[in-house]
Formats: structure tokens, sequence, C-alpha cells
């Protein structure tokens, strides 16, 4: 089986602009690429090749009469928690198995309006909850790089259908990594955008003050394109934020001279693995070749990252979830006799493992006696980690680090120990905490031939300058047309 003939959105949409190829064509290709390779990889929870046909179609009409944007006809993979009309939407959960929502999400409704084309809905830990897409109920997606080894998650179905060639591209969420932590892992590229960026309506909520969607894909360049459009106020979310929204693939080209780029100590630590050390450290010096200065700093709340993360995820979470009450969506156990054993039936049975963890964790932190030590002091501590972060970006204007302290890992390896699989985020928790972007690019492959990520840090809103530096970056390691084998068999 041959590589896609068109690696980027960005050749992509300008192959469909010159007529050099059309939506249908591309679209055939990736259902028929998913149709072979995806029973490998398992990146898809529904496939809609009806629906992406007629999209595709009506994107040629467009594009034949001069009325294409730039992503018309561009095929994409949506993350199975952010809504479709039409489309079932289970969040990798049992609960929300039977749930088909009657509405699009804001960024569904601005993807369409651009006539972008939906291929599907992918896999990820159940509620977004979780770091290597096991805990999905469905399916367990793997590493195109390596079967036997996990994709990352929770949008690790994302993640790899973006790095198997099973999508151009493909929409996240992040809450506290699951964007840039499966994409480092995959070798991809992806955007957490800042806090408000984009709307949140139409999301299945894990930790509201937490969650954003955000673009995977091939390039730097092709991430700005998806941001472009997704982002933006929506009177549908008031977290969402009036401010313009730029052109971000404007500026890419400026290149780093000048630019001050702070590595925080605490990011480099012990346990880190040797080869994305060394991956990242490369990465640092190429950036410097390229003009950049380099200013070492302090984090120093970052210790307390991951405690305060899962106080506040879980406490929002348990309340979110409350919902779920076998009434209103999906799933009802329906052998219950009364109301009571109903709620408790369908609960029991329609969450996994870990979300129930999570809620009986959130419940304690919110309930009486425990709101004070727990809760409150957690929102205290965020208040510090936001702090640390406003004065490093005095000093400097984007922070580079490691996106994960080492490559995929084997499937099974961290399934029984919920504290190690919660320490693979430590780098990407505190982007959430402060509501900062943070973009995740490849910058190397292990011996053995697993993808490494380095991830940059900026402050509220400067995507702009986030993006830049990635991808001058990238222009100095280029990797979109870098594929796994299994692409190509
Ligand atoms: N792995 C983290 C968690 O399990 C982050 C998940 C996410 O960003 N959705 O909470």
């Amino acid at each position: 089986m041959s590589l896609p003939a068109y690696h980027t959105v960005r050749d992509l949409s300008r192959a469909l602009q010159d007529g050099a190829v059309s939506s249908t064509e591309i679209t055939r290709e990736y259902l028929d690429r998913i149709d072979r390779l995806d029973s490998q990889v398992k990146a898809y929870l529904y496939v809609d090749p009806d629906g992406a046909m007629a999209m595709a179609r009506e994107a040629d009409t467009l594009i034949r009469k001069g009325e294409a944007s730039p992503l018309t006809g561009v095929p994409i993979g949506i993350k199975d928690v952010i809504c479709i009309e039409g489309i079932p939407n289970t969040c990798g959960s049992k609960i929300l198995q039977n749930y088909v929502p009657p509405y699009s999400a804001t960024v569904i409704e601005k993807l369409k309006s651009e006539h972008v084309v939906f291929l599907g809905k992918l896999n990820m830990d159940e509620f977004a909850m979780g770091s290597s897409t096991e805990n999905s109920r469905f399916q367990v997606t793997r590493n195109p790089w390596d079967l036997e080894r996990i994709p990352g998650g929770s949008s690790g179905g994302s993640a790899a259908a973006v790095a198997a060639a099973l999508s151009p591209a493909a929409l996240g969420t992040d809450t506290g990594g699951s964007i840039r932590q499966p994409a480092a892992l995959c070798g991809i590229v992806g955007l957490k955008p800042t806090y408000g960026r984009v709307s949140r309506f139409g999301l299945v909520a894990f930790a509201s003050s937490l969650d954003q969607i955000g673009p995977m894909t091939r390039s730097v360049w092709d991430a700005a394109m998806l941001l472009n459009v997704i982002a933006g106020h929506d009177p549908k979310d008031s977290t969402s934020m009036p401010r313009e929204v730029p052109d971000y693939t404007e500026g890419l080209e400026e290149g780093v001279k000048g630019m001050r780029i702070g590595i925080p100590d605490e990011y480099f630590i012990e346990g880190i693995d040797p080869e994305v050390e060394k991956a990242v450290r490369d990465a640092i010096e190429a950036l410097k070749d390229g003009g950049a200065e380099v200013v070492r700093l302090s984090l120093p709340h970052t210790e307390y990252a991951i405690a305060t993360y899962y106080i506040i995820a879980t406490a929002e979470a348990s309340s979110n979830l409350a919902r779920y009450d076998g009434v209103r969506y999906g799933y009802r156990e329906a052998s219950a006799k009364a109301l009571k054993e109903m709620y408790e039936k369908t609960r029991s049975e329609g969450f996994g493992t870990e979300v129930k963890r999570r809620i009986m964790l959130g419940t304690y932190v919110l309930s009486a006696g425990y709101y004070e030590a727990y809760y409150r002091k957690a929102q205290q501590v965020r208040t510090l980690i936001r702090r640390d972060f406003a004065e490093a970006f005095e000093k400097c204007d984007v922070i580079m680090t490691p996106t994960t302290p080492t490559p995929a890992f084997r499937v099974g390896e961290k399934t029984d120990d919920p504290l190690q699989m919660y320490l693979s985020d430590i780098f990407t928790i505190s982007a959430n905490l402060a509501g900062l972007p943070g973009i995740s690019v490849p910058c190397g492959w292990t011996q053995a031939g697993l993808p490494i990520g380095v991830q940059f840090l900026g402050a509220t809103f400067s995507e702009p300058i986030v993006l830049r530096a990635a991808y001058s970056f990238e222009k100095r390691f280029p990797f979109a047309d870098r594929y796994p084998d299994l692409v190509a068999r």
C-alpha cells in the first residue's frame, strides 16, 4: 500500500485548489486506508463513509465554482467527545454507547461552514480520563510506530490516525495533556490553545476549567490553519474570549532570532529517559543556532502540579458526570425495579474503573470537612503555579520542555498502577492549570524507533509566538513525510 500522495493539510489544500486532485479522490483514499489498516491500529470508533463522500462531492462543487476556502474538501477525524449532529458520540464510555447528539459542537459548525470532510469519530480514554487510550470501553488503540505500545491518551485515536495516515488531521481535546502527550508519542504535532481561545460548546465536559479543543496534525503550519478556523468567541460558551482571531499562519516564517527561550530546571529531572532528554537538549541547541537566546529559569511549584490537577480535575468531573443517570442519555440498566436501584446499576455498569475512581476522588475532595483541606488548597496552589509562569514570561518569550518523560510504553505496562499512569502527564499538566497554550512537535526518534516530542509553552494568547518557535524548529527537523512502516505495508 502506497504512502499518501499529500503529506500535509497545506499541500492537500493547494492540490485541491489547483485542481490536481479532487476531494472525492482524497476522501476515497483515506476511507480505503482506514478499511485496510485500522483493524491493526484501532483508531476509529465510527467511520462515516457515505456522509464523508457526500461532503466531499459538495466540496468539489464549491472548488470548481471557485468558492472554496483553504480547508474546503480536506478530510479530518474527530475525537469521540466532540458532538456531530446525528453521529454517535460515545466518549469511549458504555454509558453513552447509544447516544446520538441532536446538535453539533461549535468547532464542528465552523469546520462544516468551511466544507471540511468528516471521516469519523476517534477512540479515546473514557471521558478523556487517561494517558494511554486503554481506558476506552471499546478498544485499545495501538501506536502505529510499534503496535505493542500505547499511542498515549486520552486523544490516542486522533494521534494514531494522523500518524498512520488514516486522516491528514484530527481534533483532540486537552485537559491535562491529552493532545500534546499522544502527539509526542505518535510523532505528530499537537496544539492545546489558550483556555478560552476555542469554544467548548458541544464538547462533552470532563473538567470545565481545564478542557480545550485543539488540532493534531503532521505539521505546525497545518495546526495554524486549523486553529484559524476553530478559534474565536462563541456566545454559547461564556468562557470563550471575545478576542480577535489573527491569521495564525502569518509570521511563522519570521524565525527565532532574538527570541528568548526559557528552560525550566524542574522539567529536566531524575527519571526522564536519557534519549528523550538528549533529543530535547538537541532541539534547544538547534534553536540557539537559529539565533534564539536561551534563559535558564525556575518554575518552583511544578512539583505540586500533579496533585493539584488530580484534585481540581476530579472535583469538576464528579460534578459534570452527575448528569449520567440512566434517564437523560445513553445507557440504562434494564433489570432495576426502583429508581434508586436504576441509578446505582446504571452508573456502576455504565462507567469504567478509572471514571469511577475519579468520581469518588472528586466527591471526596468536595465533601464537607475535606473541601478546605483539598479543593480550596488546590485552587490556591493553582494560583501559585499560574504566578510562576507569569514571572517566567517576564524573562522569556517561550518555554521549551520535553512533552513526556518517556517514549510510548507497552500496552498493559501501567494499567495496574494509576499513579504511574498519572505521572506520564508531569510536563503537560501545568499548562492546563495556568490556561496557557502549548504545542508538541516531534524532535527525534529513539534507537528503537519510537517518536520523541518537544513542547513549547507560551503566555496566554501567545499562540503566534508559540507556533513561530515550533515552526522554526520543525524547519530544521522536518518530519511530515516520515511514516511508520505499517503505513506502506
Ligand atoms: N491524562 C490526564 C488525565 O487522565 C489528562 C487527560 C486529558 O488531558 N484529557 O486526566
